[in-house]
């Protein structure tokens, strides 16, 4: 089995064959980990978060339902979920330009670079940035339309499991964020790949 550690703030990529799993783990707990999946060979269709909404008919899979791709095609199955299940597939990847307006000064970790890093390291540059899969993000929405923005409630070990569908390169960040209080505090991640 390989295994990835993707250390507190950080990002890795790991390619899968259709029919491989990668296991997402939140190894201390309270760590939100937002997942891209692109189309290995074509990165211009990759996992939607809005296709995906439409297939399912809600705002997100349950499990051994899939996350489809821009094309509409299925590239991922949500096959395992031993967290308290709360995900988000409706905000958008934190980037630079969301901590200059919280406040931040200086360079900040986020999801985006995490994205653009691991994807470069892997072999894919210059890749779109679509809405991601945030496995773990505890951030309901209000009858009133408001959304909360709470802190993950996962604990030490608790996983996804996702199948590939077709051959395809999953991306992974540990999300650096640690001014809205989404993270317990930023941890890291580890993905397992089993066939
Ligand atoms: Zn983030």
């Amino acid at each position: 089995m390989t295994c990835i550690e993707v250390p507190a703030r950080e990002g890795r990529a790991v390619g899968l064959r259709a029919g491989q799993t990668v296991t997402i783990v939140d190894v201390d707990g309270g760590q939100v980990a937002d997942t891209w999946a692109y189309v290995d060979g074509a990165p211009r269709e990759y996992a939607s978060a809005e296709h995906t909404r439409v297939a399912v008919g809600k705002l997100f899979p349950d499990r051994g339902e899939d996350f489809v791709t821009n094309r509409r095609r299925p590239v991922l199955r949500l096959e395992a979920d031993t967290s308290p299940g709360l995900h988000d597939l409706l905000i958008a990847a934190c980037n630079a330009e969301r901590y200059v307006q919280l406040g931040v000064e200086g360079w900040h970790a986020s999801c985006e670079d995490n994205l653009r890093q691991a994807m470069g390291a892997y072999g894919v540059g210059d890749v779109v940035v679509p809405s991601p899969i945030n496995l773990f993000m505890n951030t309901p929405f209000l009858p009133d339309g408001n959304v909360q923005w709470l802190p993950a409630q996962t604990a030490a070990g608790d996983a996804v499991v996702l199948r590939a569908l077709l051959d395809c390169v999953v991306a992974v960040s540990a999300c650096p964020q640690d001014v809205t209080g989404i993270n317990r505090r930023p941890g890291p991640l580890r993905l397992e790949v089993g066939d």
